[in-house]
């Protein structure tokens, strides 16, 4: 990449040219939950079908410096990137529609703006001055806006701010982007605002009062947006368009209606048809390299559709109750069974549920069982229960991180009999503490961001399910984790059968184990889901997706009686 010799320079210092970047800032409207991120990634999608290189950003109006320390159910999953940064769920919606990793700059928060601004006041870079939102943070949002297209060389940036317009904490976002124009060509900033149509049953017609209010709110601040995509959940009629576009100032084939989809991989598909891309091509003045070619996508939502059989699986977890907490399992899940023609069911099982009552009978009619990754004591006696299930009934199983840890106490407590076996996590004073708090993050006290996060290299050893599945023997996963499995044990359970059949490079630390006289029981240390791309998915996944479908199909077998009579 050229270094261009300011922000939003065109002309390196040496005097070349660097590409021009152009931006789309995306807001929303009315009412947050309507889709937003997926609309970003799947406009990300479209212009990259037609050869252009595109990065996301997403700002979030939050004061946290980023999501690693609240609960999923105030957040959703925590999206862990390549280079370890804890970023927002729709980051993942970006890497999986895209089909490009993004990086920590692809994630803003308040809390890192007032934090690098405040520490920036504090070391005296600012002496003598003032600090205020206006130009101090405006400044920095807009820093971090630039970097994540020259960083990555990008034609185009798609910037989503977070939350709806009218948010007062999303005030300085709005004002970054809106000065983001300033100093930039003509036409090389677009804004477009993601609203929703609500639909009164009583007289069965669809509202667009609220999103003239969010776009007037919008231009009381500086910002006319160019496109308005209109979310509903039923068929938005030409009238409608037109009265959006006549309140709004927006040209009538910029109104984009976006009903709700079958799929979130419909999406792109619909906003192709649309004709939304070649009106952000003109409006930006974009040269095209390539008509697009959406077909590999087709193509894998086309056999999505087709499938026939279902293949039932337990996700048994803590935040059942929000699957936004498990956005990429559930994605995960969706891409290896599509690969294999299966439709996916996920059977919602809470953790602490199976503790008290032991819901054994629901863990009786599936095909596989997933234990997530997660934090803190309550719900892991019933992920217990339930890895204990999979191994006595040899039903295919996944452990994802904590999955895995589960795991490995299960087998400890029943198959080695170390009665009170733990992690140091649930029981400090475990005489058994086979997952242990990892060397390095014993003197960590800080909670935000000191987790072993990101992606490191895991060497699989030959031989094994793991090496198999994969096909290689060194790969890169994501981590985000404290603990690990205790060393001092490796002996006693590589002597009952268990595998760690992935290891870091230094052989210091278990990646993987899996359990050798198990058809598929296996758990990482990392989190396999965060890799796993539509029309790509993740080894492991597809791993179970199989022993799932030998597992159902073996059970169909058993449960029909013999009418062969003759
Ligand atoms: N709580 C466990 C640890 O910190 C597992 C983390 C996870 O599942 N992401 O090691």
């Amino acid at each position: 990449m050229i270094p261009a010799c300011c922000a939003f320079c065109l002309v390196a210092p040496q005097g070349m040219r660097v590409s021009r970047t152009r931006y789309i800032f995306c807001t929303g409207g009315v009412v947050s939950s309507v889709g937003k991120g997926l609309t970003v990634a799947s406009i990300g999608r479209i212009l990259k079908a037609r050869g252009l290189k595109v990065a996301l950003q997403k700002l979030d109006p939050y004061l946290n410096v980023d999501p690693g320390t609240m609960s999923p159910y105030q957040h959703g999953e925590v999206f862990v990137t390549a280079d370890g940064a804890e970023t927002d769920l729709d980051l993942g919606h970006y890497e999986r529609f895209v089909d490009e990793n993004v990086s920590r700059i692809s994630s803003v928060t308040a809390g890192q703006v007032h934090l690098e601004v405040l520490e920036k006041e504090r070391k005296g870079d600012f002496l003598g001055g003032t600090i205020q939102v206006v130009p101090h943070i405006t400044n920095e949002i807009k820093r971090r806006i630039v970097l994540a297209g020259t960083k990555t060389d990008a034609d185009v940036v798609i910037v989503e701010v977070g939350g709806t317009v009218g948010d007062i904490e999303g005030e300085s976002f709005l004002e970054a982007i809106r000065q983001m124009r300033i100093g930039l060509r003509r036409k090389d900033a677009l804004y477009m605002h993601v609203t929703f149509l609500p639909y009164i049953g009583a007289t069965g017609e669809l509202k667009t009062k609220p999103t003239q209010h969010s776009v007037r709110m919008l231009r009381s601040m500086g910002i006319q947006p160019q496109i308005i995509i209109a979310r509903s959940d039923y068929p938005v009629t030409k009238d409608i368009v037109e009265k959006i576009a006549l309140f709004c100032d927006v040209e009538p084939e910029a109104v984009i209606p976006l009903t709700t989809a079958q799929t979130i991989y419909d999406v792109p598909l619909m906003l192709e048809n649309s004709g939304i891309a070649d009106y952000i091509i003109d409006w930006l003045k974009l040269d095209v390299p390539q008509p697009p070619d959406l077909s590999a996508w087709q193509a894998m939502v086309n056999q999505m559709q087709a499938a026939q059989e279902t293949i039932r699986i337990a996700l048994v977890g803590k935040y059942v109750a929000l699957r936004d907490a498990y956005m990429s399992v559930k994605e995960a899940l969706v891409h290896a069974a599509t690969a294999r023609n299966q439709k996916i069911e996920i059977e919602w099982i809470l953790a602490d549920e199976l503790e008290k009552n032991r819901h054994l009978d629901t863990l009786a009619t599936v095909d596989g069982i997933i234990v997530p990754g997660g934090f803190g004591h309550r719900g892991i006696e019933g992920k217990i229960v339930a890895a204990r299930y999979a191994r006595q009934h040899r039903v295919p199983y996944l452990g994802l991180c904590l999955g895995m840890q589960v795991m490995c106490i299960e087998f400890a407590r029943h198959v080695l009999h170390f009665e009170d076996a733990n992690s140091a996590e649930f029981n400090e004073a475990t005489s058994y503490p086979i997952i242990n708090l990892m060397l390095d993050q014993r003197e960590v006290t800080d909670m935000g961001g000191t987790m072993r996060l990101g992606e490191y290299p895991c060497r699989l050893v030959p031989g094994t399910l793991a090496a198999g599945l994969y096909g290689k023997s060194e790969i890169r996963e994501r981590h985000r984790h404290r603990f690990e499995f205790n060393n001092a044990y490796r002996i006693p359970f590589q002597d009952r059968g268990i595998r760690f059949s992935g290891l870091s490079p230094d052989e210091l630390l278990v990646e993987i184990a899996e359990i050798s006289d198990h058809p598929y029981m296996i758990g990482s240390q990392f989190h396999p889901e965060f890799l796993s791309r539509p029309g790509n998915p993740h080894p492991l996944f597809l791993g179970l997706i199989d022993a799932a479908i030998g597992f159902r199909d073996a059970r169909m077998v058993v449960a029909q009686p013999t009418n062969n009579h003759h």
